[in-house]
């Protein structure tokens, strides 16, 4: 590690492993304009491994009163590119995508799936609930904020036990975002630090974040209130079992056998057999042996931050463990697509070296 990140290495609880987590962790940031302007520039700061940034804006005049990565050289210019290459010269030691597009059904969660968190800096309501309900099904932690007038919102969403957006603020309303109604420009700064930080402590482990509060905060007056979120009965999104088991659809966290190889080596996952012992002596493609039915008793020889990989036989085992691990807080999650019992002799000799 170099000086770059010495005054946070050295905090206790931080530490070197912190660090590690930092630049091991891919965060997803929707919106380039004044949260993800504050959000991403302490995130390359603080050495996030991967920035995903998300905006198909132009950088406008109107802009730069509070979208403090952009210069005036750059009006015209795609969000997304700008903030890469502002980012870029901040810290060159991490890695930026850039995705120049609007967010939407289609390209949603090839999106999502490489980011293990999300962070919504978007300016309006469509983006927020489809990113929402997008994390809320991923079981991905959602960092949210919001910033109008002179008040802003922050909260973190993760686990479908806990309570959703919806449960507060049940559907898109037709409201005004910033830029009809006018923003103080330090507002959605403020609102995109607190993200920071929540992203940050949420990666690290540190701290208590903000799932289960929302946090206002009035720039008039500067006052900070909190206020408890609670699971609503009649969420139209979380509320009934129904309802979840429904919004979960194993094909999001598919991976087909050809993808694998790869996909172990670039997310530095962990491959999990969760079938018998037996079966695992008989055929298997390496990785770790973690029967299915003793997953719930020993998951705490697991890292909740670890992309993991699980495979069975045919694939209803490893998307049993997926739900179980998923429930448990694990965000970053894979099944192999037909399980061991789809691959020929040849596939399963050629991956056992790798794994
Ligand atoms: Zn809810």
């Amino acid at each position: 590690m170099n000086s770059r990140y010495a005054q946070q290495i050295k905090l206790s609880e931080f530490g070197v492993s912190g660090q590690e987590k930092l630049s091991n962790a891919r965060v997803l940031c929707v919106g380039m304009g004044g949260l993800g302007s504050a959000l991403s520039a302490y995130l390359a700061g603080a050495g996030v491994g991967t920035l995903g940034l998300v905006d198909d804006d132009c950088v406008d005049l109107s802009n730069l009163q509070r979208q403090t990565l952009y210069r005036s050289r750059q009006l015209g210019q795609n969000k997304a590119f700008a903030a890469a290459a502002e980012l870029n010269a901040l810290n060159p030691e991490i890695q930026i995508k850039v995705y120049s597009e609007r967010l939407s059904q289609q390209n949603l969660n090839t999106m999502l799936a490489d980011y293990d968190v999300i962070a919504d800096g978007s300016d309006n309501f469509q983006t927020r609930y489809l990113l929402h309900d997008a994390c809320f099904t991923l079981g991905k932690p959602y960092v949210y904020a919001s910033a109008s007038a002179y008040e802003g919102y922050c909260s973190l969403f993760h686990g479908q036990q806990a309570p959703c957006l919806r449960c507060i603020f049940p559907n898109p309303s037709t409201g005004s975002s910033c830029s009809d109604e006018g923003v103080l420009g330090v507002l959605p700064g403020i609102l995109g630090l607190i993200q920071a930080s929540e992203v940050i402590k949420w990666i690290v482990g540190l701290g208590e974040t903000l799932a289960g509060r929302l946090l206002r905060v009035d720039v008039k007056t500067m006052r900070f209130k909190e206020l408890t979120l609670t699971k609503d009965p009649s969420c139209p999104l979380c509320s009934q079992r129904s309802g979840i088991t429904a919004l979960f659809d194993p094909s999001h966290f598919a991976l087909h056998f050809e993808e694998l190889a790869t996909f172990i080596k670039e997310h530095n996952a962990l491959l999990i057999d969760v079938r018998n012992p037996e079966e695992h002596a008989a055929i298997n493609i390496g990785g770790r042996l973690l029967p299915l039915h003793e997953l719930p008793s020993r998951l705490d020889e697991l890292e909740k931050q670890q992309t993991i990989v699980l495979y069975c036989k045919a694939g209803p085992r490893s998307i049993k463990a997926l739900q179980l691990l998923q429930e448990a807080g694990f965000s970053s999650l894979r099944y192999l697509k037909g399980g061991v019992s789809e691959l020929s002799q040849q596939q399963i000799l050629q991956c056992e070296p790798q794994v």
